[in-house]
């Protein structure tokens, strides 16, 4: 059996260097004990260099990864990150389109870019899609077909071997953990979105490309999550800034 893939996104936070640190070697240290996933903590980019060294030691089921990327090599960008630089600071996922980088004008084009430029360089992408809102059509599932094709423009199907799809819903990011998508809804977005996976590279490249769920998991509800909506891991946001209850759901997970 896959190991799940549990990604805590720390956004921008916390404050201070101090507090990364404390976070980040209480999760790591209990990560370890984890065997049946693969933990990933992805800290603002200014952070990680504090992490590299108890991170190499932690284990195989521990990585770090960042919020973003770019897809040049070097130049005059100012405040970017190519995939090399994250690559040498122990970085080996990187999210990309998250939905509050898309509401600030990151685009599909770009999304694609940055998700290819990290896959051929050695990171594997995280890459956030889900719609904003739901309608009794279901004009939805359109929405997130188009969404996935071109957040992926330009993909080859030995590109997915490194490609994650994260699918989080926007009206379930950052709600009450009551609001987070229902088991049985995720499980019916899983199937589709490896149904759009399959007709768009193919069977074997489809079922390389972990399905992850984000939005409002805490580690109450993250088990049936996980289980009942078949997903191969989850994107966690505030929950994964708390040692204690991301323990508790990492436990959760690891004994399913
Ligand atoms: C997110 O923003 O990716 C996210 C899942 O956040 P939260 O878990 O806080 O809803």
């Amino acid at each position: 059996m896959k190991k799940k893939i549990i990604v805590g996104n720390w956004k921008m936070n916390p404050e201070t260097s101090a507090r990364a640190r404390e976070i980040f070697s209480t999760i790591s240290r209990r990560a370890k004990k984890f065997k049946q996933l693969e933990v990933v903590i992805c800290p603002p980019a200014v952070y990680l260099g504090l992490f590299k060294k108890s991170s190499a030691k932690t284990g195989k089921n521990f990585s770090l990864g960042v919020q973003d990327i770019f897809w040049e090599r070097s130049g005059p960008y100012t405040g970017e990150i190519s995939p090399a630089m994250a690559l040498s600071l122990g970085a080996s996922f990187t999210i990309v389109g998250h939905s509050e980088r898309r509401a600030r004008g990151e685009t599909d084009l770009v999304v694609s870019k940055k998700a290819l430029a990290a896959a051929r360089a050695g990171l594997r992408a995280i890459v956030c899609v889900g719609e904003r809102e739901r309608d009794a059509g279901g004009a939805y599932f359109e929405f997130l077909k188009n969404q996935i094709k071109s957040s992926l423009a330009g993909a080859r199907p030995r590109d997915l071997r490194r490609v994650l799809i994260a699918y989080e819903p926007l009206w379930a990011i950052g709600k009450s953990f009551k609001e987070a998508m229902k088991p049985a809804d995720v499980y019916e977005m899983s199937l589709f979105i490896k149904k759009v996976l399959t007709d768009l590279f193919g069977k074997d490249a489809a079922l390389a490309a972990p399905i992850l769920y984000g939005g409002s998991v805490n580690f109450e509800n993250a088990g049936l999550i996980v289980k009942e909506g078949e997903v191969e891991g989850l994107l966690v946001g505030r929950e994964s800034l708390d040692p204690e209850n991301f323990t508790k759901l990492l436990r959760t997970i690891n004994g399913l």
